[in-house]
């Protein structure tokens, strides 16, 4: 079967791998259709000192297929169907995973395309545990998006930040990937939504996915723009992925007693803090990575039930993934880049 490999530092290539593995008794063997970039591609193709791994390394974190065999003692999980894969290898059996917390897994093997070998071929084989099924109605491509944009999303809205109906949230970088899931699960439980975005076009984008109000940072000091629309008071939620770029003003943008998420720095990863303005002003600062399994279910039960739909920027064969890379690491992207197979 073929695999999209990373060779070394920016090196992509399709190489002729061994078939997956029959599935064990508690794995099933899935057909990937769709694989979904994230900035955790472009980190793991540019190369990170601090990522522990082996090249050749098999790429890709987020995707979608349909099964294609199962094992003895799966239940639950027919032939054909299309599934969500989990962006982790985790254990399975360690107390957090038991507690539906694979995201605080102790034992776990690392992140699918970066750490261990990712989605990016024709088949894998892995725990069913790790495969979500998509209602019906919902596609491969969509489903793609789950696992990472959306679950992370849902994660960071609801079961960290506490996101509820009436509340003010700040997100940061409305056009990425995550920006625009953020956007429509943020005004589906009937939040208003402030949005930076990088360019007026970018705007009236985040504007039709219906973020209240959109401030082009290139042009004006967002953190300015949101105490003006807020009264003064700031925000409830700060919706965090850029770092050290908007830190500062994300920070400043909260009211008393506010909450910050962040599941990303792809501006840097070393930011100051007011420790006198941290705990004078009783703010939430929350660390988020990944998902709960549960969060790719409640996304594709909001992408089946028409609440959110994923923004697709593009779709791209698999020889084209230098170009689209690029395209995110130059934010000349809205929305989802999607790999087909
Ligand atoms: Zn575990």
């Amino acid at each position: 079967m073929r695999a999209l490999q990373l060779l070394a530092d920016r090196k992509l290539s399709i190489v002729d791998v061994p078939m997956a593995a029959e599935p064990g008794p508690a794995e099933v063997r899935v057909k990937i259709g769709a694989v979904a970039l994230n900035h955790i591609d472009v980190w793991g193709w540019r190369g990170m000192a601090f990522a522990k791994r082996k090249l050749p390394l098999t790429v890709g974190a987020e995707a979608a297929g349909t099964i294609e065999k199962i094992g003895a003692d799966v239940e639950g999980l027919k032939v054909g169907q299309t599934v969500a894969i989990y962006g982790a290898e985790t254990c399975g059996t360690c107390p957090a995973c038991h507690a539906g917390r694979d995201n605080l897994c102790e034992n776990v093997a690392g992140v699918r395309g970066f750490h261990v070998d990712g989605l990016a071929c024709d088949y894998v084989t892995l725990k069913a545990r790790h495969v979500v099924p998509a209602p019906e109605g919902v596609s491969v491509q969509a489903a793609a998006c789950t696992p990472i944009t959306f679950g992370t999303v849902q994660h960071m809205l609801f079961d960290n930040a506490k996101l509820e109906a009436g509340q003010t949230i700040l997100i940061q970088a409305g056009g990425s990937g995550i920006g625009t899931a953020a956007i429509q699960l943020a005004k589906a439980v009937g939040a208003t939504v402030i949005t930076t975005v990088g360019s007026d076009d970018k705007g009236e984008k985040a504007r039709a996915l219906g973020a209240d109000h959109v401030i082009n940072y290139r042009e004006e000091r967002f953190e300015g723009v949101v105490r003006k629309l807020t009264k003064k008071r700031g925000v409830d939620v700060v919706f965090e992925h850029v770092g050290v770029d908007t830190w500062a003003g994300s920070v400043f943008s909260l009211k008393r007693g506010g909450t910050l998420v962040t599941c990303g720095s792809t501006t840097g990863i070393s930011a100051e803090i007011n420790l006198f303005q941290l705990y004078q002003q009783q703010l939430r600062l929350i660390g988020s990575f990944g998902c709960r399994i549960e969060n790719i279910a409640q996304s594709l039960a909001k992408i089946a039930a028409g609440v959110v739909k994923p923004v697709i920027d593009s779709t791209v064969p698999f020889e084209n993934i230098d170009e689209a890379l690029d395209r995110i690491e130059q934010r000349q992207v809205f929305g989802k880049i999607i790999v087909t197979l």
